[in-house]
């Protein structure tokens, strides 16, 4: 489990991965997330979550060149976008990732989301950059368990990540227990569901007990489920408070009640029903 912001965990294919970091989803390119990605660098994160369709590329690529911080010590993920997915389609849509970003290579590539009858052929382009080297790891997103078996099949490189929405409301323990079998890293997004989660009861109290809020406790739940998490704000108030959850640690008994809120309610689509 990771003990301090900047420590990572060991992906299937050895890349090391900082286990907490900063989403960008619905941040606006320029300044905000400019601000945003700077606040974090600043505040000790390491990993950044964009993705072409978050339209910030640009933003996330020049925060990150104009950082104190270097290239190597930061650990950028991107996606490759429905509309672009299948084999040319993927091998451009990275390229134009990386000059968004301005940067010569990606630490993690991921499928957004399994689109059908395309994932497979979308994953032979993602294996292609990861063996010419031009990505650390590639991974998925939205994948249930029969994405992943139906990917095993047709596919030589087992993906490293599985960024799916995970939070105490849909707490994905199918998919889970079966990511641990094989040896892929559940990533949360939505960690909070999108704010919806922070009037919980159960999630106050515990908070209480250690001073800490309902945000905090979800993530150090993450943690402690060994989870990667990717919070996204861009109040610099918060990048502080969501990155302070390794001075406390949640008793079994209180894991056993965060897990219990579940209730299979997605704050976003069920990749089953996304068009
Ligand atoms: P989150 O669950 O991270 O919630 C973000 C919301 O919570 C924002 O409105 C933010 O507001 C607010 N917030 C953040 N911290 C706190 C806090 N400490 N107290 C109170 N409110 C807080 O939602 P996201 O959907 O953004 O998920 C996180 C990341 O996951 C995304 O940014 C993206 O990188 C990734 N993602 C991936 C998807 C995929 O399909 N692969 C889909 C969706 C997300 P404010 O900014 O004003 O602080």
């Amino acid at each position: 489990m990771i003990k301090h912001l900047q420590d990572t965990v060991k992906l299937n294919n050895g890349v090391e991965m900082p286990g907490f970091g900063l989403g960008v989803y619905k941040v606006d390119d320029g300044d905000v997330v400019y601000q945003a990605v700077d606040g974090a660098l600043e505040a000790g994160y390491r990993s950044i979550d964009t993705a072409s369709y978050y339209f910030n590329e640009k933003g996330v690529g020049q925060a990150i060149k104009d950082s104190r911080v270097a290239r190597e010590d930061i650990f950028i993920t991107s996606k490759v976008w429905n509309d672009q997915q299948g084999y040319e389609g993927t091998l451009q849509a990275f390229e134009e990732s990386l000059e968004n970003l301005q940067t010569d290579y990606l630490d993690l590539y991921l499928i957004h989301w399994p689109v059908k009858d395309k994932f497979t052929d979308t994953w032979r382009a993602m294996e292609k950059l990861y063996k010419d080297e031009r990505v650390r790891a590639i991974g998925v997103s939205n994948f249930h368990v029969h994405h992943l078996k139906k990917l095993f099949a047709e596919s030589t490189v087992m993906p490293a990540i599985d960024q799916v929405e995970y939070h105490p409301h849909l707490t994905q323990e199918e998919l889970h227990d079966f990511c641990k079998l094989e040896g892929i890293q559940l990533e949360a997004w939505s960690p909070l569901k999108r704010g919806q989660l922070l009037d919980e009861p159960v999630l106050n109290e515990i908070g209480q007990k250690y001073n800490k809020t309902a945000a905090q406790v979800i993530l150090r739940w993450d943690i402690q489920n060994e989870v990667i998490t990717i919070p996204k704000t861009i109040t610099d108030k918060r990048i502080a408070e969501n990155a302070d959850v390794f001075d406390f640690f949640l008793t079994e008994n209180e894991m056993k009640q965060i897990q219990a809120l579940n209730k299979n309610d997605r704050a976003g689509t069920n990749p089953d029903s996304y068009d």
